[in-house]
């Protein structure tokens, strides 16, 4: 154990059902998860507690998507059937989807009665596409959203931080929650690329103006410019707006190694980006879940979950050296938020 920091109370959400959600020939494949728990099984689950994630309850969904949305989910998950050109269910499909947005339930349960300080959720199919009407890009319920919304409504919380650093930008989680200043939604996404959302000055809306912050960056971009965006950008917003809980949609689709997207992300990087998460957890004294969402090379995911589960197990005691020099993208974003986040202009010019 290194000087400073401890293990902290951990859990690790699963269930079988996610092994049959059947998209046939797709990149969001059982494999994921298969490669995944088998390196995690190896590895004795890295100390982890393993539960069982409980399927959501229908009033957890319609806090975030409509009872048509619902229905039609269950309507096609009978058979089995596309619901996108992209997204396919497969019978085991609708008890699949159930039990990932169920697990971000329980995890948020855990982390606010105190049974855990982090957790990550290792189901599929992954959520941020989903809007409050529509599946699409892989996903058929916002299992972030619908964690977030609960802990808004079971627990009361009035301040959720959602950090997704998925290469795709995440527009079902952004719309969800465009007008609440209850959710703040912040994103780190290559621009150009599906679903075409994000750019930097779409903040939000109504009262929620300045609650939705987008961080596109150019393909090619790797760990020094998402660890910076992370450590210092949200680092700062999070440190103003002082969450009572923090939530990621950790995808690993930024992984240099991916073949959906353009990024040259490390699993150092995300150990690092995972880290500075951590830190500023255990600063604000907010607790982490983390929910998978994308990542499409087996060995490149397995690694960077790993990476992450490691990092976010500890718990930082005191303020350590930086992770990451501000880049210069950071401080241009930084720049352009300072209306609504007044001390990102505190960040040292680089
Ligand atoms: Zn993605």
């Amino acid at each position: 154990m290194v000087y400073g920091i401890r293990m902290a109370l951990a859990h690790y959400y699963s269930h079988p059902s996610s092994h049959d959600h059947d998209t046939g020939d797709h990149p969001e494949c059982i494999e994921r998860l298969v490669a995944i728990e088998s390196e995690l099984q190896r590895r004795d689950w890295l100390g982890y507690k393993r539960i069982d994630a409980p399927p959501a309850t229908r009033e957890a969904l319609l806090a975030v998507h409509s009872s048509e949305h619902v229905d039609r989910i269950h309507d096609i998950g009978k058979s089995g059937g596309a619901v996108d050109p992209d997204t396919v269910m497969s019978q085991g499909s609708l008890a699949a989807a159930l039990h990932a947005a169920g697990g971000g339930v329980a995890l948020v349960d855990a982390l606010l009665s105190g049974d855990a300080r982090a957790g990550f959720v290792g189901a599929r199919p992954p959520g941020h596409h989903a809007d409050r009407d529509h599946a699409m890009g892989f996903c058929l319920f916002n299992n972030v959203a619908v964690a977030a919304h609960h802990a808004l409504d079971a627990h009361l919380l009035k301040r959720v931080l959602i950090l997704d650093w998925d290469v795709h930008h995440g527009n079902g989680t952004n719309d969800i929650f465009a007008s609440s200043k209850e959710v703040l939604f912040i994103s780190i996404h290559q621009s150009p690329l599906y679903p075409g959302s994000g750019p930097a000055d779409d903040v939000g809306s109504g009262a929620g103006a300045g609650y939705t912050v987008n961080v596109p960056v150019a393909k090619g971009s790797g760990d020094e410019i998402f660890v910076s965006h992370v450590e210092h950008l949200v680092g700062s917003i999070a440190r103003q707006y002082r969450p009572q809980l923090i939530l990621v949609s950790a995808g690993y689709d930024a992984h240099r190694d991916d073949p959906l997207a353009s990024c040259a992300v490390t699993e150092g990087g995300y150990a690092a980006m995972t880290t500075a998460v951590r830190r500023i957890s255990t600063e604000i004294e907010a607790p982490v879940g983390m929910f998978l969402e994308g990542g499409y090379d087996l060995d490149a995911l397995t690694r960077s979950v790993v990476a992450t589960l490691e990092c976010l197990a500890v718990e930082h005691e005191e303020s350590m050296q930086a992770l990451s020099k501000l880049h210069p993208s950071t401080a241009n974003a930084a720049a352009a938020l300072t209306p609504w986040w007044p001390r990102l202009a505190e960040l040292p010019v680089p």
